[in-house]
């Protein structure tokens, strides 16, 4: 009964999790959406005062004697134009600038060790869905990063999440945490699908997708990953990966070790 009571809070836990993630998701497809058509319109808006600016100047400067009218015309169609380019780049820097405070942190100095042996239990749930094992190891003493919490527990999620959709049934999930060179080094290895090696540089990469992948889930949008990867790079770490194609993966991110406790 007790068991089952466990089982059944992981279970919510777990469904909390995957709905805040895919609610993430659809926030981040729907920013990028936008993103990409303002691109496309501003780059036909920056390209046409260019060349009217240009055009208007270079008629100026070698065309036939123009009288004063012409001239002041011609100038002021340049200070128009110039004016639209301003509030064209204006744009671009707030767009620029909007990307990278899109993600707010709240840095705190966290057990690194606490954190994943917690993740693990709702990922173990998760995992047993699919018929899968996963095994644990942690160092016998407390592991302190500073990080923000919730973003740390997003990673962790976006690559168990994945270790279980490209593995096969009855697949072992093995996850480690380790000290080495001041660092943390956390790695989860699957027996999955793996990634063809021609790929492994492009996963990192917004909406890019394996062709295996294509074919094994269709439920994927390619932006797990690149979001584990700027959250990572926000807190001073990094993210990469092995893996063979019809063997598995290993996935490894390295934080670096703070001396501060979490009262620190
Ligand atoms: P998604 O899983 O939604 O497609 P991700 O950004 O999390 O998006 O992953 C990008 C791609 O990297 C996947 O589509 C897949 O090709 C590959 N990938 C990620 N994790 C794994 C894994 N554990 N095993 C095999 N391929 C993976």
């Amino acid at each position: 009964e007790k068991l089952r009571k466990g089982r059944s809070v992981l279970e919510r836990r777990v469904a909390e999790r995957t709905q805040e993630l895919r609610q993430l998701n659809e926030e981040l497809q729907r920013l990028d959406n936008a993103r990409r058509e303002f691109f496309a319109d501003i780059s036909h808006e920056l390209r046409t005062p260019i060349t009217v600016i240009r055009g208007e100047a270079e008629v100026t400067l070698r065309g036939r004697e123009r009288d004063p009218e012409e001239y002041q015309d011609a100038l002021h169609r340049i200070v128009e134009l110039s004016e639209q380019l301003g509030k064209y780049v204006n744009d671009l820097l707030f767009m620029a600038r909007a990307e990278t405070t899109m993600m707010q942190f709240e840095w705190d100095g966290l057990d690194f060790a606490e954190l994943i042996g917690g993740a693990i239990e709702d990922f173990k749930v998760m995992a047993e869905e699919n018929a899968l094992s996963v095994s644990l190891r942690l160092p016998d003493h407390p592991v302190w990063v500073r990080g923000d919490k919730q973003r740390l527990r997003q990673v962790l999620f976006i690559l168990g999440d994945n270790a279980c959709r490209y593995s096969n049934p009855d697949g072992h999930i093995a996850a480690a945490l380790v000290v080495e060179n001041g660092e943390a080094v956390f790695s989860l290895s699957d027996q999955g699908i793996g990634i063809p090696a021609g790929d492994l540089e492009r996963i990192f990469d917004r909406h890019f997708r394996s062709e295996n992948a294509l074919h094994s889930r269709d439920d994927g949008t390619g932006l797990g990953l690149p979001m584990a990867k700027s959250i990572l790079k926000a807190h001073g770490g990094r993210i990469s990966v092995s893996s063979t194609e019809s063997a598995g993966s290993t996935f490894t991110i390295a934080l670096p070790l703070s001396k501060q406790s979490p009262t620190g």
